[in-house]
């Protein structure tokens, strides 16, 4: 039996690198007073009908839809905004508060042509600000971004591009007249830009076609329609992304796949071509509330895909947490007295420990930790425990220390600020 197309199991080697996203995520958005929020992963499918729009990819051709026993159209999630729309209304937590700063982690599901960095189950990481107008807010939703990805020691470049694809009226008019300009090339664009022409123009600006994008060098330009609050407010941010040194570059063909957003759009993409390289986008969408039949909650958010993002942080997360696993290497577990006295110090200082538990000599049990990675190893020998001490050594530079056991809570105490 295989697994369903374009879906994956996430085996327990794995579990670790999605426990440290969840952890790193969680301190990041934590600090910066996010809520975590867990929404159903089905939904009434004119949920996203309504708020991402009939004549985008998501919702045209991607969608698992089917009817349930009770002969309900049923979505399995294609992605987070829209399900944390409706929640924020359901249960009026506008209301209680003017500001809900809110984040998920879980899958969601697209019928795509599965390929590297493409499944059709996915993992996305979001946060949604919500009851802000404000470019500051824009700002702050992308510093997080980009605290997270350095946090999870994303050491291949990525680039933040963003662009204004301002109000839903000067998208309109400018759509008008994009139209009108394709109309004339229309035998020449490529066969999806075809059909866009008639549904989704905005679309069209997105085409990797060589021969489209030549045709879109003299097309008019989404900018040139922005009025004085959109332009003002892409200002303000680009000024603030400034101040806080986030490279960014502004892509004026930059449009996102879903139709609720304005103002702000933005990708993070890798420098990697050889494959899908979008980890992280977003964008400000001021209107999804009234969209769903609430009250207008100005938003900003973005989604980032965990799968792509393992791809690029896999190798060098993979160390780091092996890297910080404290490794006890006992002679004999006759000596359970104090292997338990030095588990109860690392727990104090909630540090990551493994016990060998092997009958091999320390010899042995050192070689194998040495091989999987490990730092810091606390061995117990006959014959420094005579002298009621123990030895530390470091794996990684080769040095030594012997210790009294006495002492260790102290050495312990010391040491953790180095994990
Ligand atoms: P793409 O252009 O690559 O299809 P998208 O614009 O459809 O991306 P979003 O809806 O903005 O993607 O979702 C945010 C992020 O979720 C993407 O940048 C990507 O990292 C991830 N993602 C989207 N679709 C998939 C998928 N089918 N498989 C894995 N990750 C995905
Ligand atoms: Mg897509």
């Amino acid at each position: 039996m295989q697994p369903v197309r374009g879906t994956k199991d996430i085996l327990p080697d794995d579990i670790g690198i999605w426990q440290q996203i969840y952890d790193i995520a969680y301190r990041e958005l934590s600090n910066y007073n996010y809520k975590e929020i867990r929404t159903p992963i089905i939904e009434n499918t004119n949920l996203f009908e309504r708020s991402i729009g009939n004549f985008t990819d998501i919702v045209n051709k991607e969608m698992y839809t089917f009817q349930d026993q009770g002969a309900r159209s049923i979505t399995l999630r294609p992605e987070g905004t829209s399900s944390i729309a409706r929640a924020v209304l359901n249960h009026k937590i506008h209301l209680k508060n003017k500001m809900n700063r809110l984040w998920y982690l879980g899958p969601m599901f697209r019928y795509e042509r599965p390929q590297k960095g493409r499944q059709r189950q996915f993992h996305q990481l979001g946060i949604e600000c919500l009851g802000s107008k404000e470019a500051t807010s824009d700002t702050e939703v992308i510093k997080i971004a980009y605290n997270i990805l350095n946090k999870l020691k994303c050491t291949d470049e990525f680039n933040l591009e963003i662009n204004s694809i301002g109000s839903l009226e000067e998208r309109e008019l400018y759509t008008k007249e994009l139209t009108t300009y394709l109309e004339k090339y229309k035998n020449e664009l490529d066969e999806d830009s075809k059909k866009r022409l008639n549904n989704n123009p905005l679309r069209i600006l997105d085409s990797k076609n060589e021969n489209t994008q030549k045709i879109l060098k003299e097309a008019p330009l989404l900018k040139n329609y922005l009025g004085k609050p959109s332009i003002e407010h892409f200002q303000e941010l680009c000024e603030q992304l400034s101040y806080l040194n986030i490279d960014y570059n502004i892509n004026n063909h930059l449009v996102r796949g879903l139709d609720y957003y304005n103002y702000t759009a933005f990708e993070i993409n890798t420098n990697n071509q050889n494959q899908q390289n979008t980890i992280c986008g977003g964008g400000r969408y001021d209107y999804l509330t009234t969209q769903l039949g609430g009250p207008k909650i100005p938003a900003v958010g973005w989604a980032i895909g965990i799968e792509r993002l393992i791809l690029i942080i896999k190798k060098s997360l993979e160390k780091e947490i092996i890297s910080n696993l404290i490794y006890i290497v006992p002679d004999k577990l006759t000596n359970y007295n104090i292997i338990w006295n030095i588990i109860n110090i690392l727990e104090i200082y909630k540090l990551q420990f493994e016990l060998d538990l092997s009958s091999t000599n320390i010899k042995k049990k050192i070689r194998k930790a040495n091989q999987i990675g490990i730092n810091m190893c606390i061995i117990l020998d006959e014959q420094t425990l005579k002298n009621k001490s123990l030895t530390i050594r470091w794996l990684h530079t080769g040095n030594k220390q012997i210790i009294k056991i006495a002492n260790l809570q102290e050495y312990i105490k010391y040491v953790r600020n180095f994990f």
